[in-house]
């Protein structure tokens, strides 16, 4: 069983793209096959070998490899042209010598008519002799494709069986002016010659297939098995497109998004391994695959639901792993702190982080002191009595064991003797230590902080709260 991903480098490494990659790769790896690359860079002028690399390192990233070296379409343009002169000797094809502007004629009556435009076949009958003419007068061509008559069928996985007929498919070309051949023919002559087996890709080659299939007819090929998978739509219900946010996997990596969080999330759309599970590593993932469980329903990007899936999967990281994920996403935000005070964060910061970043902006008090406090967190926190409160309370931090236990129990003891709830001391110290009003669990952090930085912060923050007057 071989399968294949065949991006055109004309762009980055799509979500919808990478969708297709990994319900490829899945299948190959579930079913002991092999995956392929193949860079459809046919199409000179919008593609691009930067494309390439970054399509590749997107692949990479998402920890999906490949068997063989990747296959450059532009490198088997002499095999596509072959193989098309044979079509040509087998009464497959014709050469058209209609002109582009002749052609946009015909299309602009038939749009004005109200229909759509298909070509006429006016060269598919020419003699021998009229070829011969136009031939000598230099007149440019293409070679078209002569649709046979009849109805075209193919089965897929995700359709079952699906049929058009030939009557809605014009006589397509093969080979441009130039000698190049098209996208539809280097298609199919390639997933030939790669021995490609299945070829599963996104539900907007669906009106690709028919022309396809008939090709492989032509060509006397074996016709590989095909699965369309259905669209990826955005929160609105319309195609995905940047209108919606990110959508390249740069972005995502960018944005602090873990790979195996974005390739468990993209495994989902469209897929489920039919219980509840959702939270996935890829090895479980190729554990469970099973391409009939492909859904015909188009899938929802949902970026909250992937958000909640990267706080899983960071949840899941050993703390060298997570640190690790840090210092590659932000070598110079911790680039000055000791790797010894780095440690014992790492267990507390995981529990409530979705993206890496959320490290940096939510855990930097850790190793500095805040300058600022929230202002909403001031009006809530800091009330009449928080300037006494906290400031009859230092002498007993400076006797305590700065253990989290002991700190917790310190704490509890005075809310209670001071006749109120524990979170009337606990918020108000978070904020002084912080700046901000969410933290881990406060006890924790002050062991972490340790007792020099706790005193000092708290009377930093005593000096801002105003005494009541009087
Ligand atoms: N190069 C095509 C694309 O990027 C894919 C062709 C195919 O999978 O058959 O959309």
């Amino acid at each position: 069983m071989t399968v294949r991903f065949a991006p055109s480098p004309t762009g980055y490494l799509h979500v919808g793209g990478a969708r297709t990659a990994i319900f490829n790769w899945l299948f190959a790896r579930s079913a002991g096959g092999r995956f392929l690359l193949r860079i459809e860079d046919t199409d000179r002028q919008r593609s691009s070998d930067a494309m390439t690399r970054e399509i590749l390192g997107g692949l990479r990233w998402l920890g999906i490899d490949w068997d063989d070296e990747p296959v450059l379409q532009s490198t088997r343009a002499a095999r596509h042209g072959e193989e098309c002169l044979r079509l040509l000797d087998e009464g497959h094809a014709y050469w058209c010598y209609c002109s582009s502007e002749e052609l946009d004629a015909k299309r602009e009556a038939a749009e004005a008519a109200g229909g759509a435009f298909l070509y006429d076949g006016t060269c598919r009958h020419l003699t021998d002799a009229q070829r011969s003419e136009k031939d000598a007068a230099g007149m440019p061509r293409v070679l078209r494709f002569r649709v046979p008559d009849g109805r075209t069928v193919f089965n897929d996985i995700v359709h079952d069986e699906t049929s058009f007929s030939n009557e809605e498919i014009d006589d397509f070309v093969l080979l441009r002016s130039d000698g190049s051949p098209t996208y539809m023919v280097a298609v199919v002559v390639d997933d030939h010659d790669m021995g490609v087996t299945h070829v599963l890709r996104g539900d907007d080659h669906l009106s690709n297939t028919p022309k396809q299939v008939m090709l492989y007819h032509a060509f006397g090929y074996e016709i590989p098995q095909f699965g369309h998978l259905p669209l990826i739509l955005g929160s609105d219900k319309k195609r995905l497109s940047k209108r919606h946010g990110a959508t390249s996997v740069g972005e995502f990596q960018q944005k602090g998004f873990l790979p195996e969080a974005m390739f468990n999330f993209l495994a989902l759309l469209g897929w489920s391994p039919g219980d509840d599970r959702e939270v996935l590593t890829r090895s479980e993932l190729v554990e469970a695959f099973d391409i009939r469980r492909v859904l015909k329903k188009s899938s929802v990007f949902d970026e909250e639901k992937l958000l909640w899936m990267n706080g899983q999967h960071i949840r899941q990281l050993d703390d060298a792993d997570l640190l690790h994920r840090l210092l590659r996403h932000r070598p110079e935000a911790l680039a000055a702190i000791p790797e010894a005070k780095l440690a014992p964060l790492l267990p507390l910061m995981k529990e409530r982080m979705a993206l890496l970043p959320e490290f940096f902006s939510h855990g930097m008090y850790f190793f500095s002191d805040p300058e600022e406090y929230d202002a909403e967190g001031v009006r809530k926190r800091w009330k009449a009595g928080t300037h006494e409160m906290l400031t009859a309370l230092l002498p007993r931090l400076e006797e305590s064991d700065f253990t989290a236990g002991a700190l917790e129990s310190l704490i509890r003891a005075y809310a209670e003797e001071r006749g109120i709830g524990a979170g009337k001391v606990i918020h108000p110290i978070r904020l002084a230590l912080t700046g901000s009003t969410a933290s881990p669990s406060l006890f924790d952090m002050m062991e972490v902080l340790g007792q020099d930085s706790c005193l000092r912060r708290l009377r930093n923050a005593i000096a801002r709260i105003p005494e009541p007057a009087g």
